[in-house]
């Protein structure tokens, strides 16, 4: 398909679920570069990406600044993540010249623990996880119509049928996956080739990292995500529910009622 009827057949769906099936069945054997620009053309500009810093993130914020796209990226700074990632995260901001916002729950990990005890984490990690992370992220979300993600489906059963581009009802925008078909070693291979930044604590035995208290290091054998939440049967902070079945995209009519693109 060409890239302009791509766009001529991307703003048709928009406004059509089966479309947007469609369209990201189309998508798929695409470049991750091909998708990002999908995006910023089609959902710019209220288009922006999310990173936890992961090395999959760190290979987006690479595409994103390398091909100058109009993407907003944001993370969502928990108060508890390494110190690894937060030099991480200074060391991407003066690489690519970008501006990475941090976006924070109104509560501090001081106040959180004054008022719901200390080390939230340990007892309601679901509540931890809904106060630092999917409260601040809704609120966020709000302002945009398109969100970029930067899972993969062999990171864990739960992702394994993400689609590149979805209808996500909770935060009722356009959900972008661009490396969902990436392996571990696309994304370390693209990471290597082109000299991505990303954190020390992946080559110390923590292929996935989190926040500090719910993060550890993962044994020969176990699954990349097996250090998050160990001992407890949480697998997801909750920001990346299973799509369910398309719907109407009422955010895309409020784009075009705004003036958007
Ligand atoms: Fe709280 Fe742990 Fe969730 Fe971070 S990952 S928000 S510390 S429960």
């Amino acid at each position: 398909m060409t890239a302009q009827r791509r766009l001529e057949s991307s703003l048709t769906a928009l406004n059509n679920p089966e479309l947007l099936n469609r369209l990201s069945l189309d998508l798929e054997g695409e470049s991750a570069q091909t998708i990002l620009e999908w995006a910023a053309t089609t959902l710019s500009p209220r288009v922006t990406f999310g990173t936890g810093f992961g090395l999959e993130g760190c290979v987006l914020i690479d595409l994103i600044a390398r091909h100058d796209l109009a993407i907003d990226i944001f993370t969502l700074d928990t108060g508890l993540f390494f110190r690894e990632t937060y030099q991480l995260w200074s060391d991407l901001e003066k690489r690519y010249g970008v501006v990475i916002r941090g976006v924070r729950s109104e509560l501090s990990v001081e106040d959180q623990s004054r008022e719901l005890g200390d080390k939230l984490w340990e007892h309601q990690s679901a509540k931890c996880c809904e106060i630092r992370k999917v409260i601040p992220l809704q609120k966020e979300l709000k302002t945009f119509s398109g969100w970029v993600s930067a899972i993969r489906r062999d990171q864990s059963p739960t992702r394994a049928g993400a689609p590149i581009l979805s209808y996500d009802e909770r935060f009722d925008l356009v959900k972008v996956n661009p490396l969902v078909a990436w392996t571990k070693e696309d994304v370390w291979s693209y990471a290597r080739k082109n000299d991505v930044p990303f954190n020390p604590l992946h080559l110390q035995g923590y292929p996935s990292i989190g926040c500090l208290p719910c993060t550890s290091e993962v044994r020969p054998g176990e699954d990349d995500r097996a250090g998050r939440w160990r001992g407890s049967n949480k697998t997801e902070c909750g920001i990346h529910a299973a799509p369910k079945k398309q719907k109407a995209l009422p955010v895309l009519n409020r784009q075009v009622s705004e003036g958007g693109s």
